[in-house]
């Protein structure tokens, strides 16, 4: 398990103003982690990921049969900054049948007929499972935010677009995921901190080598054309929208064994903090059990 006081560094406190370059994209969170060198924490993070991938399938069957709760996993971040890697690496030991996964992508005609939440709420996790978002709603407050005209598309009767917009996103955001909360689901969200130029190698990496070419979109590029503008976005949204009911995570993702670590850890750690239990069975279902073992065992 990876320590208390080094989780909370990564957790966003409720109601502060976060500063991105305060967050380390790298591996040296701490003084400690520097002085052990990059190797001892590569070593320790690769068998924290062993040790809760193999509770993770464990705590899952009991969330499962529990039947009480679903998790909510939320993954944002710029492009390549590891979110598919994650949440394959993450959910690799999971039975697939307690576990769905989401990716969202720019709204359809539908979906923007719709208010900004609807297409996200179809897609929720039903009690018993663990329901990924590879992006989410906070879209509809990074990239929307980022390109205005996007709000357009959203035909909102709604003509006040300046600051009070987005506050009103937030809270509508912050009042969502109270409502889950509440209801039940445990919401996680993760926000990969890789560095500008991590994403820079990583793009190129996909451009030399021909089996990653289909990774790449010329999109990728514009869009880290307004590289100041989503750091911006992302500080206002983490700032606003880190609850105590529903915190952000800044995980570093300049390397991929430290995210996939920590990840698992947080959900791992969540899930087992829940007082699951199996079902209890009553005096009845007990006499069916035994009647049932008794007829299977004297044919
Ligand atoms: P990958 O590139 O790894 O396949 P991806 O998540 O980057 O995964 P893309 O199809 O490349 O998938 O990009 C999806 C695009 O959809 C992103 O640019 C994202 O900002 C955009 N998008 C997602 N949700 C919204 C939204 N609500 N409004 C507008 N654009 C959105
Ligand atoms: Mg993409």
């Amino acid at each position: 398990m990876i320590r208390d006081d080094i989780l909370a560094l990564l957790r966003v406190p409720p109601e502060t103003k976060v500063r991105l370059k305060d967050y380390d994209s790298g591996w040296a969170q701490t003084e400690e982690m520097k002085e052990l060198g990059k190797d001892v924490i590569k070593d320790r993070a690769q068998e924290i990921l062993a040790e809760n991938l193999a509770d993770l399938a464990a705590v899952q069957e009991l969330l499962y049969a529990d039947n009480r709760y679903a998790v909510l996993m939320v993954f944002q971040a710029m492009d390549a900054a590891g979110k598919d890697g994650a949440i394959k690496h993450v959910m690799s030991g999971v039975n697939p049948q307690g576990c769905q996964v989401f990716s969202f992508k720019k709204p359809s005609d539908e979906e923007l007929d719709h208010n900004f939440l609807w297409r996200y709420m179809k897609a929720l996790p039903e009690r018993g499972r663990i329901g990924i978002f590879n992006r989410s709603y906070y879209e509809d407050v990074l990239v929307v935010k980022v390109h205005p005209e996007l709000v357009e598309r959203q035909r909102l009767t709604e003509d006040d677009q300046g600051k009070k917009f987005w506050k009103r996103r937030y809270e509508d955001i912050n009042a969502f995921e109270r409502h889950l909360v509440r209801n039940g689901t445990v919401v996680l969200k993760f926000f990969l901190h890789v560095s500008k130029e991590e994403q820079r190698r990583r793009f190129l990496e996909r451009l030399e080598r021909p089996e990653k070419h289909w990774k790449f979109s010329t999109a990728d590029l514009h869009e880290r054309g307004f590289w100041k503008e989503y750091v911006k976005a992302y500080e206002d949204a983490l700032s606003a929208t880190s609850t105590k009911w529903a915190p952000w995570y800044i995980v570093p993702a300049d390397h991929k064994w430290i995210t996939r670590a920590v990840v698992a850890d947080v959900v791992t750690s969540a899930i087992r903090g829940l007082d699951l239990k199996y079902p209890e069975l009553n005096e009845e279902q007990v006499q069916a059990i035994n009647a049932a073992r008794e007829q299977l065992n004297q044919e």
